[in-house]
């Protein structure tokens, strides 16, 4: 009897888990009460978890602030955090991954594109040791053929530039991390953010769980053509310095192409001086021209690869990422 009754007490005492979800809002006012709704009503079916939302307002313009403050009456677990300005979709979600406090964090977006059905799923995973559970779109059929088929060859570039670190097709910012991944990401501390780049570079025990992208609920998508691109450009140009060494390639096929026509001029000079054939001093004059200037290209080529080489251990450096991390260190 005593020993059940300890049972039951250290039962009551254990500390239920705590699960951060982060979700970044820029002028979500729209759409943001049915949100915290439906969002709220998922999480309180999830029994034996603490939840925190840790809400960051990324400089909205319109009253996503007010309304949060409000909001913040009705759902206590919210955290607001509100930033200066308006900093963009990956820093404000780096912001509340700073502020989360969770044994797992969750990073949504605030229109249920995400959908909140799916965290069950990934806790369940994590519950199965994993470190961090992805949220995989299963199709892009609602996107159109442009975003499908420039999305895909974004993958296939990064997916052979990346080299051993493996970047998920279609996963977006929402994933499941350990609070071990999530101190990694934090502790990576690159200027330009990319968690989807971030994570996977971090490594540990992952999986996927497949959903299906609803569209918006409420207001308008804020990325635009070019914040695509500048987002595919980060993504790229924060994982690997691959494209400065275009340039060596350049330069090598430039060289060569500059030596294959100075031999073969030289070649045809001293016959045309032996008599064995015979070229017009024209001829001969524009060719030499050309060679020059290719000359003075191969030049500059040679020269711009040897600096991008340097620049690319720069960059390296400047990144200052560690080189490994240990899961961890069993002494017996
Ligand atoms: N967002 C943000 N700052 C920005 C732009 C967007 O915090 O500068 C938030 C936005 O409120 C949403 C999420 O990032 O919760 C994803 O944005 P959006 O839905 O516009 O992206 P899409 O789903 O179209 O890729
Ligand atoms: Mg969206």
């Amino acid at each position: 009897m005593v020993f059940y009754l300890l049972a039951r007490y250290n039962k009551f005492m254990e500390k239920k888990k705590l699960i951060s979800i982060v979700v970044p809002m820029y002028n979500e006012s729209e759409g943001l009460h049915n949100f915290l709704e439906v969002l709220f009503s998922n999480l309180n079916q999830i029994k034996n978890y603490d939840f925190e939302v840790v809400v960051v307002n990324d400089g909205s313009k319109d009253d996503t602030y007010e309304k949060l403050k409000q909001e913040q009456n009705n759902y206590p677990q919210i955290v607001l955090v509100n930033l200066s300005r308006n900093f963009g979709h990956e820093c404000a979600v780096s912001a509340g991954l700073n502020t989360a406090l969770g044994d797992a964090v969750i990073p949504m977006d605030a229109d249920l594109q995400d959908p909140p059905e799916l965290i069950s799923k990934l806790i369940e995973k994590f519950e199965e040791g994993y470190d961090v559970v992805n949220a995989k779109r299963s199709s892009r059929k609602d996107d159109t053929s442009f975003k499908r088929n420039t999305a895909s060859m974004f993958y296939k570039i990064i997916g052979k530039w990346s080299n051993k670190v493996k970047i998920s097709e279609n996963v977006g910012h929402f994933r499941l991390m350990s609070r071990r991944v999530v101190d990694q990401v934090i502790a990576l501390n690159d200027y330009v953010k990319v968690l989807r780049v971030e994570v996977p570079y971090v490594g540990f025990k992952t999986t996927e769980v497949e959903f299906v992208r609803a569209p918006r609920n409420a207001g308008k998508t804020h990325y635009n053509l070019k914040s695509m691109t500048d987002l595919a450009l980060d993504s790229i140009i924060s994982t690997t310095p691959q494209p400065l060494k275009f340039i060596k390639g350049f330069a090598i096929g430039f060289t060569l192409i500059t030596l294959l026509s100075l031999i073969s001029q030289i070649i045809m000079f001293t016959l045309h001086l032996c008599s064995v054939i015979s070229i017009d001093t024209v001829y001969m004059l524009i060719w030499l021209v050309i060679n020059i200037l290719l000359l003075i290209g191969s030049f500059i080529l040679v020269s711009l690869g040897i600096m991008a080489e340097y620049e690319a251990r720069i960059f390296m450096e400047a990144q200052k990422r560690p080189f490994y991390i240990i899961e961890s260190v069993i002494r017996k």
